[in-house]
């Protein structure tokens, strides 16, 4: 990898779910819940809509990029209802939402949240949260781990810079720190986080494997791939710009 591409990185930009917190420990039980939610008391119809999401309902794994690795509410919604939920889409979309901010509070990180915000924030990098969830429910997992005072943005796919892997949370996020995508690390456990940097032109693309993909499903789109976020405290630059 190009060492000036490194050198010049100032922000870092994280995905939540499967970056900040282990993907199947935090997600399989609400998974499990909006599956039953969305099945609306039929009991054969939530392995069904679990399998149809991208989740194998005996295993627990969840494949990459699928539907609820990847999807927002109103995605999964509109997929559950084509699988043959019988709840209407906006209303599950509602419900949903709901439940993954209650699901914020059983969810596992990846490692000493707190300690590693703040010292990458004492190294002087401005750093951001970007999520398919709801913002509301990222900024309780901020609160519940410590991270709020450390995040200088937070962006869900409800709070008006549109959806991975469009660029605008990007945007959003060098915007509100005055950086340049170019000096912009992106940090995440699917192809959608790696395509949304590609598309605002990030200098560095970083896929972590504490969520749904592997080495085999992100290294095309990933600049590096590291094993867990605990990895950025080596790579990148003692200080941003030197
Ligand atoms: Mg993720």
């Amino acid at each position: 990898m190009n060492p000036e591409k490194l050198a010049g990185i100032a922000g870092i930009l994280f995905d939540k779910d499967g970056t900040l917190l282990l993907y199947d420990e935090s997600w399989g039980p609400v998974n499990r819940e909006a599956a039953r939610i969305a099945s609306a008391g039929n009991p054969e119809l939530e392995p069904q809509l679990l399998f149809s999401g991208g989740m194998d309902p005996v295993s627990g794994h969840t494949r990459p990029d699928s539907l609820l690795a990847a999807g927002n509410a109103a995605e999964i919604s509109a997929g559950f209802v084509s699988a043959g939920s019988p709840v209407e889409v906006t209303e599950l979309t509602r419900l949903l939402d709901e439940l993954f901010v209650r699901g914020a509070e059983f969810s596992v990180p990846v490692t000493d949240l707190a300690a590693l915000f703040g010292s990458l924030k004492a190294r002087g990098f401005k750093l951001g949260i970007a999520s398919s969830d709801n913002e509301r429910s990222i900024r309780q997992t901020a609160i519940r781990f410590g991270i709020l005072e450390h995040v200088d943005f937070i962006a869900g796919y409800d709070s008006g810079h549109g959806m991975k892997p469009e660029p605008g949370m990007v945007f959003g996020f060098c915007h509100a720190v005055g950086l340049d995508p170019a000096q912009v690390a992106m940090v995440g456990d699917n192809n959608h986080d790696m395509h949304m940097g590609a598309n605002a032109g990030v200098g560095l693309k970083i896929a972590v494997l504490t969520g749904t993909g592997s080495r085999e499903t992100l290294s095309a789109a990933a600049d590096i791939c590291l094993d867990d976020i605990t990895g950025l405290k080596s790579l990148l630059p003692e200080k941003p710009g030197t």
